[in-house]
């Protein structure tokens, strides 16, 4: 068994050149679910909708959010009546946020609402919420605090950020699954996820840290050279006190790591990293760099 811990984009890049290598039975997927929103009477949970459809082979890969082929017409008819929307929705995909959301206010958890959605779209990966108590990321602005959607999504970043904070402030606890993914797992992989908006809220789940102590971990850099592949990273490693580059990852993740592994473009070196092509522009390419993974953890 492999353990990734997911984002919404680099994660799932690298877990398309996973799933050619190990079958889904054999792989788990600690999903970020900070991000999530509820949004015109939906559930949006974008990184766990986004893993599951790449699962399902329904995923929109340009975009790598929503579902490919998705039609956007209750998404242009509501736009007229709610003119403050600030979020594209398509029409199949609003439908898993409104069954979603219909689960939950009917008392299941998120857990149990992703093994329904992951068993309705056919598919064997165990994709699991890192945790079923909300722990939503806001960005602190002059403004107040917003939801992290609020900020990437309707003001596409380009609002000064002085902090990252989390509602509600306490914790939230790691599921018995999650836990039992990680004691499973061979090796976990932290994906070339957001530290900060995908990664550290997986690592803040009460237990999960101590689990991955006991395990072969692995992180992939998201950023090559000064910059991240993509995203907001940059200014949110900034405005947490590390340094925007490969180093400040490391630094990130520094106690829990077993093998850093970086781009072979990057030219922030980090000591005793491995340097592997982890530019992902394909799913051969991704392919290939899973497999150099695999033969380091093997
Ligand atoms: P989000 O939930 O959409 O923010 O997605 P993630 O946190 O999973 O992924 C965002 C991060 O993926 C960004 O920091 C990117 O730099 C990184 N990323 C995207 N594509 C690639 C790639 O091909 N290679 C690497 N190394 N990082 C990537």
């Amino acid at each position: 068994m492999i353990t990734f811990l997911s984002g919404g984009t680099g994660t799932p890049k690298l877990l398309q050149g996973a799933r050619r290598l190990i079958p889904d039975a054999e792989i788990s997927v600690i999903v970020n679910t900070g991000e999530d929103i509820w949004y015109q009477g939906g559930h949006i949970s974008p990184d766990i909708d986004t893993v599951i459809y790449l699962f399902a082979g329904s995923l929109n890969t340009d975009t790598w959010w929503g579902i490919k082929g998705d039609s956007f017409v209750t998404h242009e008819a509501i736009n007229r009546l709610l003119p403050d929307a600030f979020m594209s929705i398509g029409d199949k995909d609003r439908a898993v946020h409104l069954a979603r959301a219909e689960w939950l206010r009917g008392g299941m958890t998120l857990t149990q609402a992703t093994k329904r959605l992951c068993s309705h779209f056919g598919t064997d990966g165990n994709i699991l919420p890192m945790s079923d108590s909300e722990w939503t990321t806001y960005v602190r602005t002059k403004e107040g605090n917003i939801h992290f959607q609020e900020y990437w999504v309707r003001h596409r970043g380009n609002t000064e950020i002085t902090g990252v904070v989390h509602v509600p402030k306490r914790q939230p606890p790691a599921t018995p699954e999650v836990i039992d993914a990680i004691r499973r797992a061979d090796a976990v992989i932290i994906g070339p996820s957001n530290p900060v908006t995908s990664i550290l809220p997986i690592l803040s789940c009460i237990g999960v840290r101590e689990e991955l102590a006991k395990k072969k971990v692995v992180a992939i850099s998201p950023f090559i050279g000064d910059s991240p592949v993509s995203g907001p990273a940059a200014q949110l490693m900034k405005t947490m006190g590390f340094k925007p580059d490969s180093t400040g990852v490391q630094a990130v993740y520094a106690d829990l790591v077993d093998l850093f592994i970086q781009d072979i473009r990057d030219t922030n070196l980090v000591q005793g990293s491995v340097r592997l092509d982890t530019l992902m522009k394909s799913p051969d390419i991704a392919e290939g760099l899973m497999r150099e993974i695999l033969s380091h953890v093997s």
